[in-house]
């Protein structure tokens, strides 16, 4: 079965009653049956978290799928497969909510950390150290868009014996699947484009070795923070139009890009998509499509930034991503205002960069909109 058919029916049976829609099962304790291994308690195991997780290992082309509270408990429970040691190379242009997870919580625990440019394969290479046991990296990156080569860092880990694991959030399982790149760990933020409204926070993990599976499966029963029943349903509801969202999402961002691009008070738009993106060709061999993110960054000083912001009616200020509606970002002033203005210019984030979800909505009123608000600059 292709994508779209999987989403829709995978691991989502019936009932006894015959509902076409499975059930919420709310209910943390599952009468106990001696001698079968059935759902005891919901921390360890709920039957919608397991259709949840079935799904978004099918998403991937997964073997095994693990549901988290949030994406940043994603990303805790693979990091925690460093047992609070070892050396962890971290591609640069993080997703802020990541960068403080390694530097707040990581970093004080005991782990090395080496950040090295998303774009730069070889810069992975020659960070490998004796200790080295995890390569952590997101592409595209956030806010910058930029590409890693997700088959030739795989091809690093495999010769050094290091695990790979890809932050596919930005690009959505329908356009990238880092598995078949040779990555052994996936990870989503499920708050964006999988449940795609905005309206639930959840991650995700997924694998397809057996042993890592366990690994990762023993800490998330044990630590906990999984996500609750409710959660996992409204995930479900919204991963089962996923291909078609990443289609209009894409559609719409190509569009508003090449205008953008062509706006006299644009400096420079952001885009794997479009030709004039330093790795273009390297986005088209890895992914199937180039999402709905787009950063721009106007001809324009921080004061004159913020009034296009202001002026912006179908583009609501706000952090997140991949929902149906639009969405804009000022990193400068927000995620990135919380870093030093030095790392700033150091990763390229400046003040006149917007970065702006674009959603599902009628793509010339959003043009109009950015039109109308570039006016205000
Ligand atoms: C949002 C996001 C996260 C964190 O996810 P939460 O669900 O907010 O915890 C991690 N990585 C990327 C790329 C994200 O966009």
């Amino acid at each position: 079965m292709k994508l779209a058919t999987k989403l829709i029916h995978t691991a989502q049976q019936p009932d006894g009653l015959g509902a076409v829609i499975s059930p919420v099962y709310q209910s943390v304790p599952f009468e106990h049956e001696y001698d079968r291994r059935g759902f005891e308690y919901s921390r360890s195991s709920n039957p919608t978290r397991q259709m949840l997780e079935s799904v978004i290992a099918e998403s991937e082309g997964g073997k095994h799928g693990l549901a988290f509270a949030s994406g940043v408990a994603a990303i805790t429970a693979a990091l925690n497969l460093l047992r609070g040691n070892g050396h962890l190379i971290v591609s640069d242009d993080i997703y802020l909510g990541t960068y403080g997870l390694l530097e707040q919580i990581f970093r004080p625990w005991g782990i090395e950390i080496t950040y090295v440019k998303a774009e730069n394969t070889e810069s992975f290479r020659a960070s490998v150290k004796k200790n080295t046991r995890l390569i952590l990296i997101e592409s595209p990156t956030n806010p910058l868009l930029k590409i890693t080569d997700i088959r030739a860092v795989a091809a690093i880990a495999e010769q050094t014996g290091i695990l790979l694991a890809v932050d596919n959030t930005f690009a959505s399982p329908v356009f990238q699947n880092p598995l078949q790149l040779g990555a052994h760990i996936v990870i989503h933020s499920t708050t964006k484009y999988i449940s795609g409204h905005s309206d639930v926070l959840g991650g995700a993990v997924v694998v397809n070795d057996d042993r890592l599976y366990h690994e990762i499966r023993t800490y998330q029963r044990s630590a906990g923070a999984v996500p609750g029943p409710w959660d996992c349903w409204l995930t479900l509801r919204g991963i089962k139009t996923l291909p078609l969202r990443m289609r209009a999402h894409q559609e719409n961002a190509f569009y508003l890009a090449e205008r953008l691009q062509r706006h006299p008070l644009v400096s420079r738009v952001i885009y794997p998509g479009l030709p004039e993106h330093p790795q273009h060709e390297l986005a088209q061999q890895q992914m199937s499509g180039f999402s709905g993110m787009v950063s721009a960054e106007l001809a324009a000083d921080l004061s004159g930034t913020q009034r296009f912001i202001k002026s912006l009616k179908l583009f609501p200020l706000a952090a997140s991503l991949g929902g149906v509606e639009s969405l804009v970002n000022h990193p400068a002033k927000m995620s990135h205002s919380f870093i030093s203005a030095a790392l700033r210019a150091e990763i390229g984030v400046n003040d006149s960069l917007v970065r702006f979800s674009v959603g599902i909505e009628d793509k010339d009123d959003l043009w109009k909109d950015i039109e109308q608000a570039l006016k205000q600059v």
